[in-house]
């Protein structure tokens, strides 16, 4: 069995809900097993700001699939909940991301792993040292990735709620 954390977002309503389906798809996969989901953040955009704010959860699976077949099973879900390429880092109804899987290293076109950009997103690493604050990362663990993280970026993470799962 491997061990992968994705982290999910949505800022297109109704953003809760498309949090919910995300998992419930993930959870009833024959394949998949849901380990762990963390509370659910509201945040501030980073990147492209001019766009409402996000909700951002992180969940913890376990799978016999390859990092390939799991990253294919989280576009279909982006797809069938409608997700819309319009701007880069723009509004989605969901966005699921394979932050890290098991020890993997890799680098093709379609999968970077781990995940490039999640040891300075706020949106990430907070729900992600919730749930697995002394995961290695790139020499650091990632509640010293969230603490090395200017205090600004955290304050734009805020406690939302929690899935009824
Ligand atoms: P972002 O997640 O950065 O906001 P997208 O969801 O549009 O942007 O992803 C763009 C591309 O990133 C996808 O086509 C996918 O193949 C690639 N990608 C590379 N590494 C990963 C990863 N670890 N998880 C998910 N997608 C990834
Ligand atoms: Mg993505």
């Amino acid at each position: 069995m491997n061990q992968a954390w994705i982290a999910l977002g949505s800022n297109i309503a109704p953003r809760e809900t498309y949090l919910q389906q995300a998992i419930q798809t993930l959870s009833e996969h024959e394949e998949i097993k849901l380990k762990q989901i963390s509370t659910v953040y509201e945040t501030d955009p980073v990147g492209y700001e001019d766009q409402d704010q996000f909700l951002n959860m992180v969940a913890e699976v376990e799978t016999n699939l390859d990092p390939l077949e799991l990253l294919h099973i989280c576009q279909d879900i982006e797809q069938d909940l409608g997700r819309k390429r319009i701007i880069r880092w723009g509004p989605r109804t969901v966005d699921l991301d394979i932050l890290l899987y098991s020890n993997e290293n890799m680098n093709v076109e379609e999968l970077i792993l781990p995940h490039p950009r999640m040891h300075e997103r706020a949106f990430v690493l907070v729900p992600l040292a919730e749930i697995a604050a002394e995961l290695p990362l790139k020499g650091k663990s990632v509640q010293e990735w969230l603490d090395a993280l200017p205090t600004r970026d955290v304050q734009g993470v805020r406690v939302w709620g929690s899935l009824n799962i």
